[in-house]
C-alpha cells in the first residue's frame, strides 16, 4: 500500500484487500450519474453544469493512447464526485477507513478503478490526475510511481495547455539553462507516495514531457517500454534502455527544454 505525500491528491494501488471492493459501495442510490465513455459518474450534485468536464475525460484516454501506443482498458472506471469536501472525506472514512487522508484519490484493488473527487476550486485538475492514474493502471498491469505521477501531472492541465502552459515548464527550463536536469535513476528508485515532494512531481513531468515532445527516439523507447509491461515482459528499467538508445540523453534533455 502507497502512502500519502506532501501532494494532496493521492494515488493508491491496493495490493493488500483490506479495502472495500467497489461492489460494497451504494452506487445505485446516488442522486445524478452520468456515463461517457467507460467512465461511470455517480454525483451527490446535479452534473449537467459539468457535461463538458466530464465528456473531456475519455479524450485524455484517446490522447494517452495514442501518444504512448497502449492498448486502452475497456473496463469501465467509477468516479465518486461530491459538491463538499466534509461529504468526500465522511464518505472515505466510511468505506475506505484506511486510506490516506487526501483532497482527491484513485483507489485500485483487484476490481475496476475508482475515483473520488470533491468539487473544490480545482476540481477539473484533480478529476483529470486521479482519471490518468485510472486509465493507466487499468491498461497496464504495474505502473513506476514516478511515470503514474509524471504523466498525471502532464495530462491534468486543459488539452490545450499540456504542450507548453504547464505550471511546471518555468522552472525546468530555468534550471535546463543552467544545465541542471533531475536524474531518471533517482525517480525510479520511488516506490512510496510519501517520498514524492514538489520537486519529484516536477522532475516526473519534465521527464514524461521530454519523453513526449522531445527526440523521437525517447518518445520510441517509452513507447516499447510500456508495450513491454503491457505484454508482461520484464521492461528494466527505462533510464538504461534511454541511455542504451539516446547516449548523452541529459544533454538531449537540457536542449529540449532550452529550446522549447
Ligand atoms: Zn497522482
Amino acid at each position: 500500500m502507497q502512502m500519502p505525500s506532501c501532494r494532496a491528491r493521492g494515488l493508491l494501488v491496493l495490493l493488500a484487500l483490506n479495502l472495500a471492493p467497489s461492489a460494497n459501495l451504494p452506487a445505485a442510490s446516488w442522486p445524478d450519474q452520468y456515463q461517457s465513455g467507460q467512465f461511470l459518474y455517480h454525483a451527490d450534485f446535479p452534473l449537467a453544469a459539468d457535461r463538458a468536464l466530464l465528456d473531456s475525460i475519455p479524450h485524455v484516454q484517446a490522447q494517452l493512447v495514442h501518444l504512448l501506443g497502449i492498448q486502452p482498458s475497456q473496463e469501465p472506471i467509477y468516479v465518486f464526485l461530491f459538491a463538499r469536501r466534509s461529504t468526500y472525506e465522511a464518505y472515505l472514512q466510511q468505506y475506505f477507513p484506511t486510506a490516506p487522508p487526501r483532497k482527491a484519490l484513485f483507489i485500485k484493488g483487484r476490481g475496476p478503478g475508482m475515483v473520488f473527487v470533491y468539487r473544490g476550486e480545482n476540481f477539473a485538475v484533480d478529476l483529470r490526475h486521479e482519471c490518468t492514474h485510472a486509465i493507466l493502471n487499468a491498461a497496464l498491469p504495474v505502473v513506476p510511481l514516478w511515470l503514474d505521477e509524471g504523466l498525471a501531472e502532464y495530462f491534468e492541465v486543459p488539452a490545450q495547455r499540456r504542450r507548453h502552459g504547464s505550471p511546471h515548464l518555468r522552472s525546468v527550463r530555468l534550471a535546463a539553462w543552467v544545465g541542471k536536469v533531475p536524474r531518471l535513476e533517482d525517480l525510479e528508485r520511488l516506490s512510496e507516495m510519501s517520498e514524492m515532494g514538489r520537486s519529484e512531481y516536477r522532475n516526473a513531468w519534465a521527464w514524461v514531457h521530454f519523453l513526449l515532445h522531445g527526440p523521437p527516439a525517447a518518445r520510441a523507447e517509452l513507447r516499447n517500454y510500456l508495450a513491454d509491461i503491457q505484454a508482461l515482459t520484464p521492461p528494466g528499467q527505462l533510464s538504461q534502455r534511454l541511455r542504451a538508445r539516446l547516449p548523452d540523453v541529459e544533454r538531449h534533455f537540457a536542449e529540449h527544454f532550452r529550446n522549447w
